[in-house]
């Protein structure tokens, strides 16, 4: 095999998973068809959940350097906003950042570990050979084939790997046509809304962004389907004119434009995450309307997810059945997120019969239970994996780890960081630490002082709790060993404990 995982894309969920396949010790090549980025922002909020994943890496200092957090966020344009004040975790805020700056700070820390990144290179063929895949590439010197266990498609919404794996996209087709266009506005009070600001008018919707001094992003989404004939068309800024006028009756003066791209409120599955070696992941797995600011978010945890999971098995350390508990966990949560992105733009819909349930959906808002937790679902905090579950269960099993404080939680990041579980030991059952001996290789403990006993996965979720005082000690221990071996396999001989497995190239 040329190398163990060929990752198809290097957008921001393809950067993201190369990274967490290295630190697992797998060895990478990354296969982008761009010759140099493209510089372009769709997306532009990292919300909570990933602040976190981001700390675990050691990375957030660099994305939060130079861009502001925000502590609210509309649900489907209404009021009141959601209050991320009250988050269960450590960043309860969203950071503004442009997806071309993620792209970079990611490519970088890619580079870093060490990843092979190839860009001008584009997949044309993918054939599953049974014990490998082998892929087509073409580049400006022509074609070749590369080799590798496993192969994993993050080649976006109109995804290459996905279409030739034979793999389903099952969902429904657009109906609204929507724009989006970064301008100079000559007078920005020509906007009676403002910038930022929204406008729900009979004819669609009109949003107004301020991107950077003097760069507004303009979109607008009208209710009816792309005409055929123009859906695959560069936008005009005359069309840009001309469909601002339509939805809101007004000419706003605009000139400039950085980037004028169409989008959609196409939602479509993966009919599954895995077929044999291919897999896939980001927007090659799901496609949704933008709102709510969630897709590369969604993508970036499916590459948390996979990543140290595949790595344990092109290594060869993989208990039976991990792999497959990617896709048993992540796409349940990308069916959460295109159910709610269709609601939310279902609210939004100038038809004038959505009004009383808009007025319905506001007062519920204002209820703090309702308003925690649809911000705790954007922010995808609210996950909670169906993990199997052993002699005990508790309601933090499959959750992302609750806030530590500053010792432990300096503790856990470090082993994160390096791919690696962490156990918390607790004062009051000193005793569990035994039990991850024979994994010392890829589980570290560290000291809960009076915090709760629990495992943590590599990606960060808790895999085991301490059930509590008044439980036998020796049926908690069973129940950690059974949690060890079902997500780090078996220990190693007593005496030998086994190093992380790490591959060069
Ligand atoms: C208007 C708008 C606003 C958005 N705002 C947000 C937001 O605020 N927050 C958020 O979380 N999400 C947002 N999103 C969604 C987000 O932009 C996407 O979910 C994200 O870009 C998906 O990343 P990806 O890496 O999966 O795919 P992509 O970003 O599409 O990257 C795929 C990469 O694969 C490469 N590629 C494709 N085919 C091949 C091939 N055959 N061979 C080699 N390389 C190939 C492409 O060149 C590309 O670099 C927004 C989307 C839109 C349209």
């Amino acid at each position: 095999m040329d190398t163990d995982v060929l990752v198809v894309g290097g957008g921001p969920v393809g950067l993201m998973l190369a990274a967490e396949l290295r630190t697992g010790g797998a060895r990478v090549v990354v296969l982008e068809r761009l010759k140099e980025p493209s510089g372009h922002s769709r997306a532009f909020r990292m919300q909570a959940r990933m602040l976190d994943v981001l700390d675990q890496r050691g990375l957030l200092d660099r994305f939060t350097d130079g861009n502001r957090t925000w502590p609210k966020a509309h649900f489907a344009g209404l009021e009141p906003l959601l209050d991320f004040g009250h988050l269960r975790n450590e960043h309860p805020y969203a950071l503004l950042i442009p997806q071309a700056r993620t792209e970079q700070l990611l490519e970088e820390h890619t580079r870093a570990l060490g990843v092979d990144i190839r860009r001008g290179h584009a997949v044309t063929a993918v054939e599953d050979t049974g014990d490998g895949v082998r892929c087509e590439v073409e580049t400006d010197e022509g074609r070749h084939s590369l080799t590798a266990s496993y192969l994993v498609g993050c080649d976006g919404g109109r995804s290459t790997v996905r279409k030739l794996a034979g793999i389903g996209f099952t969902g429904s087709d657009p109906t609204v046509s929507a724009l989006l266009a970064d301008v100079e506005l000559a007078d920005p009070s020509q906007l009676p809304n403002g910038v930022p600001g929204t406008m729900r008018t009979p004819h669609g919707l009109l949003m107004a962004i301020s991107l950077q001094p003097g760069v507004t992003r303009i979109l607008t989404t009208e209710f009816v389907p792309p005409d055929p004939a123009t859906a695959r068309s560069e936008v005009t800024l005359d069309e840009l004119r001309a469909t601002v006028r339509r939805i809101s009756g007004l000419d706003v003066d605009m000139d400039r434009p950085r980037w004028l791209s169409r989008f959609t409120d196409t939602t479509r599955l993966a009919d599954t995450y895995r077929s044999g070696r291919v897999l896939l992941a980001g927007d090659a797995a799901h496609v949704h309307f933008p709102i709510g600011a969630q897709g590369l978010n969604l993508g970036l945890q499916d590459a948390v997810n996979l990543g140290w999971k595949l790595a344990a098995t092109v290594t060869g350390r993989a208990p039976d059945g991990l792999l497959d508990s990617y896709g048993a966990e992540r796409r349940p949560v990308a069916e959460r997120v295109l159910r709610e992105t269709r609601v939310q733009l279902l609210l939004m819909s100038p038809d004038p019969k959505v009004d009383p349930l808009r007025e319905v959906f506001s007062e519920l808002l204002a209820m703090p239970e309702v308003n925690s937790r649809l911000a705790h679902e954007i922010t995808g905090l609210d996950i909670r994996y169906q993990l199997p579950e052993g002699r005990y269960t508790h309601d933090l099993l499959g959750c992302p780890c609750p806030p530590l404080k500053p010792g432990p939680g300096d503790g856990v990041r470090a082993l994160l960081r390096a791919g690696r579980g962490a156990l918390l030991v607790p004062d009051t059952r000193p005793g569990v630490a035994r039990a991850a001996e024979g994994h010392s290789g890829r589980v570290g403990t560290v000291p809960a002082g009076e915090g709760p006993g629990l495992l943590l996965r590599p990606d960060g979720h808790v895999a085991w709790v301490d059930p509590g005082d008044d439980t036998p000690a020796d049926d908690v221990l069973a129940d950690l060993t059974d949690a060890l071996r079902r997500w780090f396999g078996d220990p190693a001989p007593t005496g030998t404990p086994r190093p992380p497995t790490s591959r060069n190239g």
